[in-house]
């Protein structure tokens, strides 16, 4: 009985070391490729002039916004611009309507995580949105009031 089990643990053991022996053998397998789907003339044009505006816009922004809105963290080449009504939501809309100073502001990279992963709310107070008035809401309870200078 004891020869039994004893044999049996060997087969395990041996079971075990050829396994890893294998992932170590065997032949490298080629990465799997991602189909890119080619994009059609007319879909390249748009994303140009999408990307157009968005540069445009962002210039505009950062000009208005000297540094991130959350009046703390320093002005930095690193800042990014956020969109309040997320491209997502604005999807389909025309690229003027989803990059407007009005829905667009500069923040940091710190900050801009802080908004997107929800540990920051932004509110505005009217239809001028990002143009008006800004009021940031930390999880932490802090709030900051935001308003560009004219
Ligand atoms: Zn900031």
């Amino acid at each position: 009985m004891q020869r039994y089990a004893d044999e049996q643990k060997r087969g395990v053991i041996r079971a075990a070391i050829d396994k890893v022996a294998d992932r170590w053998t065997a032949k490298p397998r080629a990465p799997l490729k991602r189909t890119k789907l080619k994009s059609s003339p007319k879909t390249k044009a748009k994303k140009r002039e999408q990307s157009k505006t968005v540069t445009a816009v962002r210039d505009l922004v950062f000009a208005l916004d000297r540094a991130c809105i959350c009046g703390r963290c320093a002005p930095s080449l690193r800042d990014q611009m956020h969109e309040l009504v997320s491209r997502a939501k604005t999807r389909g809309r025309p690229p003027k309507d989803r990059f407007s100073t009005a829905n667009c502001v500069r923040v940091s990279p710190a900050c801009h995580q802080d908004i997107t992963e929800r540990r920051c709310t932004v509110a505005w107070g009217d239809t001028r949105m990002a143009n008006g008035t800004l009021t940031l809401t930390w999880a932490d309870g802090r709030v900051s009031v935001y308003s560009r200078a004219t």
